[in-house]
This record gives structure tokens, sequence and C-alpha cells, in this order.
């Protein structure tokens, strides 16, 4: 008889989202007195940039005649060299060194922060951040890294409290040091982003207890404040001991197009063997690569004309970032990132509870948030609005909630 991955009976079954969903609905069903505005979302909205539809044109084109026909791509693990030396370049424009054979291509940023597991042992213990992207503690979980669910956490992750105290960046915890450390800097959902000395910190304690960082910076592109890193490899040491997962999903409106990358250093070694070859040989057997006309789609977002495009798109979104903040802090509550990152984490007045405020918002404003007890404990008593939405709705949405307020 065949079993299942009994890990996955362990999960506690996609809660937040779906009763979002179902509050909506039921809400909509008595019949809303203003039109819904969501500022829940953690999707872009804006087209992608016209240099990236004429290289995908073109790609395409290419792919419809014999002489420039693509198959398989041969190139290190379906990653064509195009993209992987415009990546490269990219990081070398901000002073960082990768090698182009330490980065992967893929479909996605969410797909390699859970695969990334992979190429180690099942009884590594995690640290994740809480609150938290969902995705690592899940795939942590089917894993078999997680232990059991109580109901609110995992017995066997060790978690992290990033709150208003600590600057919503996590302190050095005490004990057994963890073997992985999730971090995202900028933050999904608390919007913070780690300056230099917050991340070195961490940096040492990974190199000093042989752990590894699986640095999730998806938002760098978002950071406006000067001197906070982009990479976690701007930190001295980090290629001893970090694996970097980036993506142009929300830097390039990519969420629909799928392309993302993996940057695993040489230098990052485990019990004698390379990460770097580990991740190669995990790649080259699972995945086949990202089709070539998204790579010449990815490729066209780092030339200067689709660097300026991309840039109007991540403004349109921090300004509607800054709308929210300046909104809401207007309105008297108290309100954390927006500056560095397309996520506003606003607390919840007069001690509400996340959802208790998520419902105000909705039933008074017909505003959707998202509450920040979903994200993780230290998330009650917070909600998440996301800078992604439409610039005239967010205003409307925020004038909406000064006035309940
Ligand atoms: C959106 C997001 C990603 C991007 O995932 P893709 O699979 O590349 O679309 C990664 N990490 C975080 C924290 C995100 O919010």
């Amino acid at each position: 008889m065949t079993r299942i991955n009994r890990n996955f009976t362990k999960l506690p079954g996609g809660y937040l989202f779906p009763e979002i969903g179902r509050r909506v609905r039921a809400f909509s069903a008595e019949g809303a007195p203003m039109p819904l505005i969501r500022l829940g979302i953690g999707d872009v909205t804006l087209p992608l940039a016209p240099a990236v539809i004429q290289a995908m044109h073109r790609a395409t084109e290419e792919m419809g005649r014999r002489e420039t026909f693509r198959g398989y791509c041969e190139e290190t693990c379906g990653a064509y060299d195009f993209l992987r030396f415009a990546i490269r370049d990219s990081y070398l424009a901000r002073g960082t060194r990768v090698d182009d054979d330490e980065i992967f291509v893929s479909d996605g940023a969410k797909s390699d922060c859970g695969n990334i597991g992979d190429i180690f042992s099942a009884d590594n213990v995690v640290a994740v951040c809480d609150p938290v992207y969902p995705v690592y503690v899940d795939t942590s979980a089917m894993a078999g890294r997680a232990g059991e669910y109580d109901g609110e956490k995992w017995t066997g992750l060790v978690y992290l409290p990033c709150t208003a105290e600590n600057g919503f960046f996590p302190a050095l915890p005490e004990g057994k040091a963890p073997d992985l450390i999730y971090i995202c800097s900028p933050n999904n959902p608390t919007g913070a982003a780690a300056t230099r000395e917050q991340l070195k910190t961490w940096v040492d304690y990974a190199n000093a207890h042989g752990s590894v960082i699986l640095y999730d910076s998806a938002y760098e592109a978002f950071i406006t404040r000067p001197g906070i890193p982009h990479s976690i490899y701007e930190v001295e040491g980090a290629r001893t001991c970090a694996i970097e997962f980036r993506s142009f999903s929300k830097t390039a409106g990519f969420t629909g197009t799928r392309c993302a990358y993996t940057v695993v250093p040489k230098d990052l070694v485990r019990e004698g063997v390379s990460l770097n070859a580990l991740w190669n040989r995990r790649q080259g057997t699972k995945f086949n690569g990202v089709s070539y006309v998204i790579q010449r789609a990815a490729e066209a977002t780092f030339t200067p004309e689709g660097q300026a495009q991309i840039r109007q798109s991540i403004d349109y979104y921090l300004n509607n970032a800054r709308v929210i903040r300046e909104g809401l802090q207007a309105a008297g509550l108290t309100v954390y990132g927006g500056v560095d990152a397309p996520y506003i984490w606003c607390r919840t007045p007069d001690g509400a509870g996340s959802w208790e405020f998520f419902d105000r918002l909705l039933r008074q404003a017909c505003v959707v948030t998202t509450p920040g007890a979903g994200f993780g404990p230290s998330g009650e008593g917070y909600i998440r609005l996301t800078a992604f939405g439409d610039a005239g709705a967010t205003e409307e949405a925020v004038a909406r909630i000064q006035r309940i307020l």
C-alpha cells in the first residue's frame, strides 16, 4: 500500500486568504454600501514594461523560425548566458561580485525558497521570523523540519519575533543555533528593511555557528533609503554563509510571467561539500529551465530603457505606499514600512485584535486589508496594507479610513 507524506496532513490548510475571501464574500452578499477597495493583495497590477513586451515579441518570432528556434537550453541548469551575465552585471553595478556560475535562473523565488530544502538534511533546525511569509514555514513542514502544529506555532521551528521594540528585525536566538535561517528584507509583511549593521550580526552568527542564511530579497528594488543593502553579499562574510533569492515578480511585474534567480556562492561549503555544486545538481536533475521567451523578457529589464520603465512602475507603487503611510499617520494610526517596501504594517487602534480591525475596515470603509495575525503570532495587533493597487483607489481607501476613525 502506498503511504503518503504524512507531513502534508499536519499543515493547518490555508487559513488566512480563504478566511479573508469568506468574510469579503459574506459582506458583499449582504450588500456592501460602496465598491470594495482591495489593499490586501500581494500582486502587482501595472502591465509589463514596453521593453519587456518587445523582447518577448522578438523572441517569439525567433522560436517560429527554424534557424533561430531553441529547444532545451544546454547552458547552466537551463539558464542562458545572456541572462546570467546581465544579472551578474546588475550586482556589479552596485559593487557586488557575484560570479555567473553562482546564478541559477528559475520560475520563481517561491519555488526556490522551498526547493532549497532538498540540499539540506531533514534534521536541520529552521528559524523563521515572526510574522513571516508563509512559504518558508509550510515548505519546512512538508519536508518534516517543523515538528507538529499546535494551533499557533510549529513545535520544531525557531520563531524569531519581529516587533516594534526590535525595529522588526530579529535578535539573535539564545541556546543552540538554528541551522537554516530565513531572512526576508525588505520584509513581507512588515515592510522593514535591514541595515548593514543588522545583517552583519546575523552573518557573523551564521559563520560562527556554521548555519546558512536563506536571504529573500524579492523586494530589493523598492529600497529608497541610501545605505540599505540591496543584497546580503554587500555584507562582509556573507559569501560563506548565505544563499540569496531574487525575483522579477515585484521588481518588473513578472508575477504572471514567472522568472527569478537564486545565488549560491562557491565559497559556501558545509561538511566539506559545495552548496553551489549541490544546488546545481538538484536543479540540473529536477528543472529544465525557464522558457527562452521569458528569459529574453527578463534580460530586457536590465537594458537602460527597461530599467527606466520598471523604475516608473516601482515609483508608482512607492507613491501609493507613501499615500497610505502618511494618510494613516494623519488619521492617528501608528504605521511602519512603506518606505523601502510596498507594504505598510499598521498597528490596530485601541488594542483591537487584527481580525477585529480587519472587519471594521471592511464593514465601515469597504477596504480589504490583511490581518497581521495570519502571518504569525507576533502579527497580532497589526494589519498589512499593500501599495500594489490603483493610485486613485488607494487615495480613496485612505480617505475612507480617515473618515471612520
Ligand atoms: C512575492 C514574493 C516572492 C516572489 O515569488 P515569485 O515566486 O518569484 O513570484 C518571494 N518572496 C516574497 C517574500 C514575496 O512576497
